[in-house]
């Protein structure tokens, strides 16, 4: 799931990084990236609208302008604009005051319905819930049998009629009808008798939406008042996924979503549009066929993964702790207005850099690092010691202007600092290269970021 639209996110973002500074050009070429990938993921087009809008209108502000790493914010932006597609907050389930819980399930016939019922019945007993199944579901055949076979295997009791006997009796909880509201209805009494705190109610689908399969999942809504109403939809129906949760939205209501088949490799339209849609969240993901394979679903976590994002948020965080602002805005002021990059500087950056942490730790918190794991296994952590302890050996004057170090102030700052006038040499040439580099950034090109990291 989400692999294309993940790769194709990825692709976008990648070619924003090699930018320093973003022009209105670039965000706007990013932005239509970034649609052409979703629209092609399948998200409903006004979802689509709406998402581009809002990062366009985000990453044109301050907030990207004014940002140590503009490329980098624009990815936080589209992080965060797609946590709240996904519905922000993760919603737990809603449990009644007074029990029993009763939540009843609705969706298209093989969505995943019956599949969930046995899942949360035992993701409930996990939980310490003591619930019960209804198979209200009496349109297919099979369907009861299914509810019996997967609430067995879940370990939870079950109230069905018999298979085959329309008027029968089940042989646990005594006498139902072929009636799938008044089953449903009785279903729910039964629960409050034996005292099972949650009653979870399966409703039967139709291959497409249609008014009678409606009818009746309202019917059985009316009747047993149901605290959630979960509506199932199966992740690999795509564009339809739109309109079916719009019919049942008008024709029965829900509380919330339940994506079924996350597992698949369908294109993840359905997950990202269903909320935008119907403005109701997402609870749970089925994502297989064995009973565990459930999931709470969290939009932040969810978003993470969508943007192959490893932990670039916490490395956000902890660049934006580290790096004190205003001399960020100082630097940047004065890179912007031509102005050298200078020997001091370049030790402020140095010393910004080690508040950062262990380098090699935040190195790896970024996603697709693997071509330079070599690289960052073989930093070594001293060098930045190294590197301070050159330029504190120099006088101001050489640090503001280091043209002036010959081979003798060489020798002495060597000597200084402990190491050796080939340390001092490379260092300079690392300095020079940064200091191109960011003449190139103040021209408008070139390469972003922070300059002292080459080497
Ligand atoms: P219902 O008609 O809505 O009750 O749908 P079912 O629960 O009978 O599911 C329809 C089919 O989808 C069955 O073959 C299930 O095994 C399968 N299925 C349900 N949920 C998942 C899931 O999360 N992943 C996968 N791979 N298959 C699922």
């Amino acid at each position: 799931m989400f692999n294309t639209l993940s790769d194709r996110l990825a692709q976008t973002f990648k070619n924003l990084r090699t930018k320093g500074r973003l022009s209105e050009a670039d965000i706007d070429a990013t932005i239509r990236e970034i649609r052409r990938a979703l629209l092609d993921a399948d998200v409903a087009v006004p979802v689509v609208r709406e998402f581009t809008g809002q990062v366009r209108e985000r990453a044109l502000s301050a907030e990207v302008s004014g940002a140590l790493n503009p490329a980098q914010q624009v990815v936080k932006i589209v992080n965060e604009e797609l946590v709240g597609v996904l519905g922000g907050q993760t919603r737990t389930l809603r449990f009644a005051k007074t029990a029993p819980t009763v939540i009843m399930l609705a969706g298209l016939q093989g969505a995943g319905k019956t599949t969930f019922a046995g899942k949360l019945g035992h993701w409930l007993k996990e939980q310490g819930h003591t619930p019960l199944l209804v198979a209200a579901d009496l349109q297919r055949p099979n369907a009861v049998t299914q509810l019996s076979v997967v609430a067995e295997r879940a370990g939870v009791p079950v109230f069905a009629p018999h298979p085959g006997n329309q008027s029968g009796a089940d042989a646990e909880y005594g006498p139902v009808i072929g009636d799938p509201v008044a089953v449903a209805r009785d279903g729910v009494e039964t629960a409050r008798q034996r005292q099972h705190d949650v009653v979870i109610i399966d409703t039967a689908g139709r291959l497409g939406v249609d008014e009678l399969l409606m009818r009746q999942a309202a019917d059985i809504r009316d009747a047993t008042q149901p605290d959630e109403v979960l509506f199932v939809i199966d992740a690999m129906i795509g564009q339809d996924a739109v309109a079916t949760a719009k019919a049942f939205e008008e024709g029965v209501d829900f509380t919330g979503v339940v994506l079924s088949k996350l597992d698949g490799d369908a294109r993840g339209g359905a997950a990202l549009s269903v909320t935008g849609v119907t403005g109701r969240p997402i609870l749970f993901a089925s994502t297989g066929e064995k009973l565990t394979d459930l999931e709470v679903f969290h939009p932040d976590r969810m978003a993470s993964r969508i943007l192959d994002m490893g932990d670039v948020l916490t490395l956000i965080e902890q660049a934006e702790k580290a790096f004190d602002a205003e001399q960020a805005a100082q630097m940047a002021a004065k890179v912007e207005s031509g102005q050298d990059f200078t020997l001091a500087d370049f030790l402020v950056q140095m010393q910004q850099l080690r508040n950062m942490g262990s380098m090699k730790k935040m190195l790896g918190m970024l996603p697709g690092m693997g071509q330079m794991r070599d690289a960052i296994e073989n930093f070594d952590e001293r060098e930045v010691d190294r590197i301070e302890a050159i330029v504190r050996s120099m006088t101001p004057a050489e640090r503001e202007n280091p043209k002036i170090i010959n081979g003798s102030r060489r020798a002495r700052i060597a000597r200084g600092s402990g190491s050796t006038t080939t340390d001092v040499n490379q260092l300079l040439e690392r300095f020079e290269n940064a200091q191109k580099m960011m003449r190139q950034v103040a021209r408008g090109g070139g390469v972003p970021g922070m300059p002292g990291m080459g080497g």
